[in-house]
């Protein structure tokens, strides 16, 4: 036993090198044997846990106060200080437990990662990947750097794109044209910029013995349970399934808007998916104050279960949120884990939108994620792949869905609820073909080096794919826009391969919801087992727990838009 580690948060808040130093070295010079290996395990995660814990503590720390300098000083030192050294020595720790082939109890999972890792790892590669790092910082300052004049005014292309949800279409168009403009003033700087990512990767390929950046990537990113080829049938289910209830979105939404052809600054967001909503419907308005939003939102968590119901009354009353927006507060929404005491830590910037209670709704099946995971003894089981991580989340969104009422205690009357639920299931139809052409797109440029390297190429590529999977929209007039939109998904540079998670956890997370509404206790007990194995076991495992299909096939993917659908059918009906 490791003896004086920190307890309180302020303790460990305040741990440094010099302090947490002594037991890597001791962890790193006890011998193992069958004996001892287990106690090891458990002394290393107990530092594990608590550093994880204190870093999530300084992020918190720096954004919920973006002016406070003294978090900012903490987290900072932690950088410098604590991460790169903590970094090294639990390298150190994993070699000598591979070299020990010793195998600490349900601990397959982590040993193979660890392996994968070990195989991965290349002393040549960490400058290129430094490299890399930087490109995604120019890549960063070009995008950050673009500003438009509307009205008179110099804004960021952020505050412009707030133009795209207004019901006046030529402001819409016009808003659409500037942003589009001014993005394709940077097209050679992004060209520029890609080859040298792509000339990087191949390198970094090399190094590691990969026969491309693929390779590399999907051992990267931990991916032993499906292949590129599963990801190819996936797209092509997308293909064959959602193309068409996609397509019969935008023809609803076509005559709902009553246009002859739908323009892409007729969309939400001004580039894919969702179509602007219908002018006559009023923005909706579910909470005015936060204590609303939060007791809203545990009335919705108690129908849904009484035991994630209490998680979230527990977060709450034990201070462990931050929902509200104001000045100095960081933007975004997340929800970190404070490892040593098992419990999360949840942070939105609500302003009163809908968008606000699914955003409440996401973190919140993160956090129960959290608590399922409270007895899962060793910090090395707790890394979820994001596959399922987001299934936790994702299927919470649909979980809540049906009491999002009034009469349920949640927001809205019967008609808001359902359109806000016909708009979210819509939303994830539409999401699947997005993400087929982003990751469709990548397969092909890894997998054609020379094409790939080639930006004449992949606008001619992107463009063909975008035609196949997203043909509801009318481009005509407008093609160097469309053939550019893969300098504007920054996944694809920053983060690649980095996107089929999503769609992936998706079709987890519809088919947890179509258990419910078969067996709401059934449902929901085999969403917390699956949550409560952390990580344990394998992605499929995990899937199967929650009583749903680790599936790319046509049959799983057609089951999953029948059902959802199915349901935006019956909810049209109370709009
Ligand atoms: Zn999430």
């Amino acid at each position: 036993m490791l003896k004086n580690l920190p307890t309180t948060s302020q303790e460990i808040i305040a741990w440094t090198w010099p302090a947490i130093e002594p037991y890597y070295k001791e962890l790193e010079a006890r011998p193992l044997s069958d004996s001892s290996i287990d106690n090891w395990v458990a002394d290393w995660s107990s530092v594990g846990e608590r550093l994880d814990e204190m870093y999530s503590r300084l992020a918190v720390g720096t954004s919920v106060n973006t002016a406070d300098k003294e978090a900012e000083a903490r987290m900072n030192a932690y950088l410098d200080d604590i991460f790169p050294n903590v970094m090294a020595a639990e390298q150190r720790l994993k070699e000598k437990l591979l070299a020990s082939n010793l195998q600490p109890k349900e601990f397959e999972i982590p040993l193979r990662n660890m392996g994968a890792e070990a195989d991965l790892f290349r002393e040549s590669n960490l400058p290129l990947l430094a490299d890399q790092q930087k490109l995604a910082i120019e890549y960063d300052k070009i995008f950050g750097a673009q500003t438009v004049n509307w009205e008179g005014e110099e804004i960021t292309l952020t505050r412009l794109a707030l133009n795209f949800q207004q019901s006046d279409r030529p402001c819409r168009e016009k808003a659409w044209r500037l942003k589009a403009d001014r993005q394709l003033a940077d097209r050679k700087a992004i060209n520029d910029l890609w080859q040298k990512f792509i000339d990087v990767r191949a390198r970094i390929a090399k190094n590691a013995d990969k026969p491309s950046f693929r390779e590399y990537s999907w051992v990267q990113r931990l991916r032993f349970d499906y292949s590129p080829e599963d990801c190819k049938s996936f797209e092509a289910a997308i293909e064959k399934v959602v193309i068409p209830a996609a397509t019969r979105i935008y023809q609803k939404r076509k005559q709902d808007l009553g246009l002859g052809t739908l323009r892409p600054w007729d969309l939400v967001d001004g580039w894919f998916s969702r179509p602007a909503p219908p002018a006559n419907l009023s923005q909706l308005k579910p909470f005015a104050t936060i204590d609303e939003l939060k007791s809203k939102t545990s009335a919705i968590f108690h129908h849904v279960d009484p035991v994630l119901g209490g998680y979230f009354d527990r977060t709450v009353s034990e201070g462990l949120t931050d929902l509200d927006n104001r000045k100095n507060k960081a933007p975004g929404a997340y929800c970190t884990s404070y490892t040593f005491i098992r419990k999360p830590f949840i942070f939105v910037n609500a302003v009163g939108t809908h968008e606000d209670v699914m955003t409440t709704l996401h973190e919140s099946g993160h956090s129960f994620h959290i608590y399922e995971t409270a007895n899962v003894p060793y910090v090395q089981q707790l890394a979820v792949p994001m596959e399922f991580a987001e299934v936790a989340s994702m299927g919470m969104e649909l979980l809540a869905s049906p009491f999002l009422t009034t009469a349920d205690g949640g927001f809205y009357s019967e008609s808001e609820a359902a359109r806000a639920r016909v708009e979210h299931l819509e939303g994830m139809i539409l999401f699947w073909p997005f993400m087929a052409v982003v990751d469709a797109f990548q397969q092909w440029v890894y997998e054609n080096s020379k094409a790939g390297a080639d930006t004449a190429a992949c606008d001619k590529k992107w463009g063909e794919l975008w035609d196949r999977y997203i043909p509801g929209v009318d481009y005509s007039g407008l093609e160097e826009v469309k053939v550019t939109g893969w300098h504007r998904k920054l996944h694809i540079h920053e983060v690649p391969f980095y996107y089929v998670e999503y769609g992936l956890a998706q079709l987890g997370a519809v088919q947890i919801f179509g258990n419910a509404r078969s067996d709401q206790a059934q449902a929901v007990a085999a969403y917390r087992k699956a949550l409560s194995l952390g990580g344990k076991v394998t992605l499929p495992e995990l899937f199967s727990a929650a009583r749903a299909k680790f599936a790319f096939d046509v049959l799983t993917v057609k089951k999953a838009v029948d059902l959802m659908e199915t349901v935006v059918e019956e909810l049209e009906k109370d709009i």
